[in-house]
């Protein structure tokens, strides 16, 4: 499916990306629900982690480790978040991990 994701992956769509690969792209989110708020997407447009593969899956989280190290994230902790299906709060049909950190977080989510 083509989302507004598709779109930041080839470059019609503007984004403040802070990772590329040709499999895997990170940017900002627009709507920053922290201080740090990355989106962590593959280029195959996937709806959601269930279609994913295992070496894709393995990847998004090296890059969220690669991430995390080149951010300083480490001391201060952080959080990944897969929100999946309308139950789980998904907006964008297009796989991605939020890579959120910079504030305490709460728990349970909302
Ligand atoms: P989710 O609700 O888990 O599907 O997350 C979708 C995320 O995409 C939300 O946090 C949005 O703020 C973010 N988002 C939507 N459009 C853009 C965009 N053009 N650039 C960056 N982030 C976006």
């Amino acid at each position: 499916m083509t989302t507004i994701f598709s779109k930041i992956i080839s470059g019609e769509i503007s984004a403040d990306i802070v990772y590329k690969t040709p499999k895997i792209i990170a940017f900002k989110d627009i709507f920053p629900q922290a201080p740090t708020h990355i989106l962590v997407v593959p280029a195959v447009p996937y709806e959601n982690i269930l279609e994913a593969d295992s070496d894709t899956i393995v990847e998004l989280f090296a890059v969220i480790k690669h991430l995390v190290s080149s951010l300083g994230l480490e001391k201060g902790g952080f959080r990944v978040v897969i929100n999946t299906g309308d139950e789980g709060g998904q907006t964008v049909p297009h796989l991605h991990l939020h890579l959120l950190a910079g504030r305490d977080m709460k728990w349970p989510p909302g």
